[in-house]
């Protein structure tokens, strides 16, 4: 039998375990549960975890591991539109190491403050490698909530920022680099201190059909929705928004692959009505975040690339899945 993958685990041994309550609203299976805290709004709940050598490798910066453990959360509640109040931290250490702890709550803390949110728990143990699972909660008003479901045929897709500039550095990263500086020194920041969209996120309340977050590559993620939608897409991939550096750095056809498939960037992937364009553009231009129009949602199933020409491109791997199908060694 062909193991397991993530996303046929989840489904098939937690997606019913959130039923027996009337007031859970949204389950497992999109970037944060919701469940009705009374008074017309939802309270919004996600966990991530990170852990050594599989989300950071063990010489990152301390800073890094206690921002980008917050950011991803972040980042899953930007996606529903809701607005982070309260976390809680679980942290798993090999050793007290008053070092690293003294980085991890300097980059935890920065964010933190300035994303309004406050630590109010968590859990401490000794384990063989070190992990940090951060529960965020946040609150959203029920008629402002972005889900991955609801794209229509004929909504414009958008994504925020610039894709693929973490795997990128990831990959600088790996070969040895360090330079903090110049292009090198921003797809390592990319890498390390991902800005989660908060601002945007709220924005695109009432206003995109559907939302994700890029954790795992751009096109799985839009798969997502895609998938939770009942719809297809066509990217052009001459439209996917690629940062100086990583032009700089990268060919174009690795840089654009890194866009699509990269994972880690922590951007917004959304779909919008055309009627809705205009407020689009004018909302991202108040948060300052820069949104790109990259395709547009279809009927039928499947997610398609062409060129400028509209000629057909074939999509290189997926994105990023901890327990990916098929064989295994
Ligand atoms: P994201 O990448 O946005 O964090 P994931 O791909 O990790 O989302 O998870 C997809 C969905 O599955 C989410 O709704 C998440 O809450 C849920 N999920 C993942 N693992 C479990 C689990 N062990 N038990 C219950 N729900 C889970
Ligand atoms: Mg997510």
């Amino acid at each position: 039998m062909a193991p397991l993958s993530e996303f046929e685990l989840i489904r098939q041994f937690f997606s019913t375990l959130s039923a027996g309550r009337s007031d859970v609203v949204e389950g497992v299976g999109d970037d944060a549960a919701l469940v009705d805290a009374g008074s017309g709004e939802l309270l919004a709940a996600c966990v991530d975890t990170l852990t050594e050598d599989v989300h950071f490798p063990a010489d990152a910066p301390a800073e890094a591991v206690g921002h980008k453990a917050l950011a991803v959360n972040l980042s899953d509640l930007a996606a529903m539109a809701a607005r982070p109040t309260w976390a809680l931290l679980a942290l798993t250490l090999p050793q007290p190491d008053s070092a690293w702890l003294a980085g991890f709550g300097a980059g935890f803390r920065a964010l933190a403050e300035s994303s309004g949110v406050a630590l109010i728990g968590g859990d401490t143990t000794r384990g063989p490698r070190r992990s940090v699972s951060v529960t965020l909660l946040g609150r959203v008003a029920a008629d402002k909530v972005l889900r991955r479901r609801g794209a229509r045929p004929g909504d414009r897709i958008f994504v925020s920022g610039t894709v693929g500039d973490a795997a990128a550095g990831l990959r600088l990263w790996q070969a040895g680099e360090r330079h903090r500086a110049g292009a090198v020194g921003e797809l390592l920041a990319r890498l390390h201190y991902p800005t989660p969209r908060l601002a945007l996120g709220a924005a695109l309340g009432g206003l995109a059909s559907a939302a994700i977050d890029v954790s795992d590559g751009l096109a799985a993620d839009l798969g997502h929705i895609l998938a939770a939608s009942g719809v297809g897409a066509r990217i052009e991939i001459e439209r996917l928004p690629l940062s100086a550096a990583l032009r700089q750095l990268f060919p174009l056809a690795e840089a654009r692959q890194l866009a699509l498939t990269g994972g880690d960037d922590y951007e917004l992937c959304f779909t919008v009505p055309p009627s809705q364009e205009v407020r689009l553009r004018q909302a991202a231009a108040r948060c300052g975040t820069a949104v790109t129009a990259i395709g547009v949602v279809e009927e039928a199933a499947g997610l398609r690339l062409v060129d400028g020409a509209g000629q057909a491109l074939v999509l290189p791997q997926g994105g990023y899945q901890h327990f990916p199908a098929g064989p295994q060694p």
